[in-house]
């Protein structure tokens, strides 16, 4: 393990590995923010172009400027004005521009630093956990990918599975390394099955009843990369905590009249939290929390 010979020499002494793993959390948060913005519009571009080719197959392609998760460089979305690298670090550059962009001074949203923020959080807390070690880095991962899904889903009611799959697989796949202590490949697969037909089978009975579509099956591949990632009997916990926080939420929107067109709540942000929680405290302590464990 790392943290045997850590902190090396003197003048690193004061840094300690958990704060280490902060500041790359910071790092990573800002990725975040690009992928959480233009993953979807990247989703969105192909969908068009698949829709184009299909209705006009032989139509010459349009050459289209590149668009993806390192190019263009970022801009100011009110006055194009390119983001210079000094601008762009983590946290600081927010509070050294005072939240505006230097060159209109419209106001940023606060949401970049706080998901750098949330980030460094849970990666601090990750190796302040599991220290230097293989558990703690793909708990990193798990939650770097929960941070981004959420907030897709809540802006785009769109969880991709760009993301999902790969993080329903790399449960599975760390279950078998014996990298996440207390769950077997057995739980992790039973838990991946069994968070897939749990919301499949509410779904179609949602459906079957009311003629609509109660949610997306997105909700069904994040349930299942849960169940991959907690075990099979961490899934009662997490879709309680998320249905109870998806209710309260969506209460909270219709009685202050902010709820978008269509009265829908994305349910996915709620399954992250849920699931967060679970890495914070354990799928038990959901439980304990409503009595229903001791
Ligand atoms: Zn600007």
């Amino acid at each position: 393990m790392l943290t045997d010979t850590w902190p090396l020499f003197w003048p690193f002494s004061w840094l300690s590995l958990p704060l280490l793993a902060g500041l790359l959390g910071l790092i990573i948060g800002s990725f975040l923010n690009v992928v959480i913005h233009r993953l979807p519009l990247m989703m969105e571009r192909h969908w068009a172009k698949e829709c184009a080719e299909y209705a006009e197959p032989n139509a010459e392609p349009v050459a289209e400027p590149v668009f993806n998760l390192s190019q263009p460089r970022s801009r100011c979305p009110h006055c194009g004005h390119p983001i210079a690298w000094h601008e762009n670090v983590p946290v600081f550059s927010y509070l050294f521009l005072r939240g505006k962009c230097s060159a209109c001074g419209v106001g940023i949203s606060a949401r970049y630093p706080l998901v750098e923020l949330v980030t460094a959080a849970l990666f601090y807390f990750c190796v302040a956990r599991w220290g230097g070690t293989a558990t703690a880095l793909v708990w990193c991962g798990f939650s770097a990918a929960l941070v981004s899904l959420a907030m897709i889903d809540w802006d785009t009611t769109l969880l991709p599975d760009d993301i999902t799959l790969p993080l329903a697989w790399s449960g599975l796949i760390v279950a078998a390394l014996q990298w996440n202590p207390g769950v077997s490949l057995s739980d992790a697969v039973w838990g991946a099955v069994g968070g897939y037909l749990s919301l499949w089978t509410v779904y179609w009975a949602f459906k079957l009843v009311t003629g609509k579509d109660g949610m997306g099956f997105g909700d069904f591949k994040l349930f299942a990369a849960l169940g991959a990632w907690f075990g099979w009997t961490a899934l009662v916990p997490i879709i309680l905590m998320a249905s109870v926080l998806g209710a309260v939420v969506g209460l909270g929107l219709k009685w202050s009249s902010t709820l978008r067109e269509g009265g829908y709540v994305p349910f996915g942000p709620f399954l992250a939290i849920a699931g967060l929680t679970a890495l914070f405290f354990g799928p038990q302590a959901i439980l304990r929390w409503v009595g229903l464990a001791i």
